[in-house]
């Protein structure tokens, strides 16, 4: 590991005077940019550890939630609010990682973690255009059973790994950002951006920016919400494929719904297609089939992920129909 500095802060001031140095990153967990700084990839000169900073989940007057980023994960999962209002949340957490991963790891950190392609982290002997801009990328025409299948582009098809994040898609989050140039929110689904021809570019936060909180909206609909994880084991293994929904169905009819896909893109994947086509409509197993069709029409395989597409699908309506009481 390359040597580096080392400070906490006390206060989001602290945290930004401290952390606007070029080469400094904040600290949170430190389960993913400490793995990063072993394996070389991540060479910071000086860590903020922002772990002191608040820590705490309120309710806001509109009903809503104001996470604290330096809330663990396991906090947020077991929050009774998140648990009752937000139930697809605190299971797309309790998804994700270990029990001792989610004891350390934080909110801000888990928006922030970095792909899991194993060329990304194969230092030594991969192209790899998000680690090194212009190098190639060896996924492409490679190993890429877990790669991306929307979004994609030719210089990367890697996927987001969080699982929180395919939740916080889903219930229009907003994300409390503070810089040197004061302090901003951006919706959650303008967070991640999809890779383009600079995929080392990930977020759309600022050199020094720091994720002070998250927001979760007020939303009725989230009581009756889940999270389904498809992956190679039951535990431990990050998803080939996701989805975070919620339904409202009255008379038959979908009345309200929110749809996010996990496994499938550079960012979390807010599925606005799927969504539009049933707002409105009668919750059948054809009319949830027919959306989740409209929502992968546009989806490219690639040599070995070829399967996620119908996964995709079949999961889609799959939650959809144990959300509605429709039975396949
Ligand atoms: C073996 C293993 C299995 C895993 N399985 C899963 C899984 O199945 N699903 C899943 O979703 N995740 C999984 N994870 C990933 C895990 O969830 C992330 O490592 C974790 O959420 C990162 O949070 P952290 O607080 O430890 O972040 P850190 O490692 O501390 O930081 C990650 C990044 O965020 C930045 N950062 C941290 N906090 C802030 C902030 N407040 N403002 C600005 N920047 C910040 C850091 O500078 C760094 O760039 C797994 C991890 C491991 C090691
Ligand atoms: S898919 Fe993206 S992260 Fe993976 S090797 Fe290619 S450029 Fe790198």
């Amino acid at each position: 590991m390359t040597p580096f500095d080392y400070s906490r802060a006390g206060d989001v001031a602290e945290a930004l005077r401290a952390g606007a140095g070029v080469q400094t990153k904040f600290l949170g967990g430190g389960t993913n940019l400490i793995d990063l700084m072993r394996e070389t990839i991540e060479r910071p000169a000086a860590l903020v550890d922002i772990t002191g900073l608040p820590a705490e989940i309120t309710a806001r007057d509109d009903g809503g939630l104001l996470i604290g980023a330096a809330v663990r994960n396991t906090a947020l999962a077991e929050h009774r609010a998140v648990r009752t209002r937000y139930p697809m949340l605190s299971r797309a957490i309790l998804a994700g990682a270990s029990a001792q991963i989610r004891n350390m790891a934080t909110v801000g950190g888990n928006l922030l973690q970095r792909t899991r392609c194993a060329y990304f982290y194969d230092d030594a002997g991969s192209r790899c255009n998000k680690r090194q801009p212009g190098q190639g990328c060896d996924a492409i025409d490679g190993f890429n059973r877990n790669h991306a299948i929307l979004g994609a582009s030719e210089s990367c098809v890697a996927t987001h790994p969080s699982d929180m994040c395919v939740a916080l898609a889903a219930l229009d989050a907003v994300v409390h950002l503070a810089g040197s140039g004061g302090q901003r929110t951006l919706p959650f689904n303008d967070v991640h951006r999809l890779p383009g021809d600079r995929p080392d570019l990930e977020t759309m936060l600022r050199p020094g920016e720091l994720i002070t909180a998250i927001e979760l909206p007020a939303q009725p609909i989230a009581a009756r919400s889940t999270y389904r994880k498809v992956r190679d084991r039951s535990s431990y293994a990050f998803a080939l494929v996701s989805v975070a929904a919620a339904v409202e169905v009255e008379r038959g009819s979908v009345k309200d719904l929110r749809l996010a896909l996990g496994g499938v893109a550079h960012k979390p994947w807010r599925a606005h297609k799927a969504e539009q086509a049933l707002r409105g409509g009668p919750a059948t197993v054809e009319a949830f089939r027919a959306a989740a069709e409209a929502e992968l029409a546009d989806a490219v395989p690639l040599r070995d992920n070829g399967f996620k597409i119908e996964l995709a699908k079949r999961t889609i309506i799959a939650v959809l129909g144990e959300l509605a009481g429709v039975a396949r």
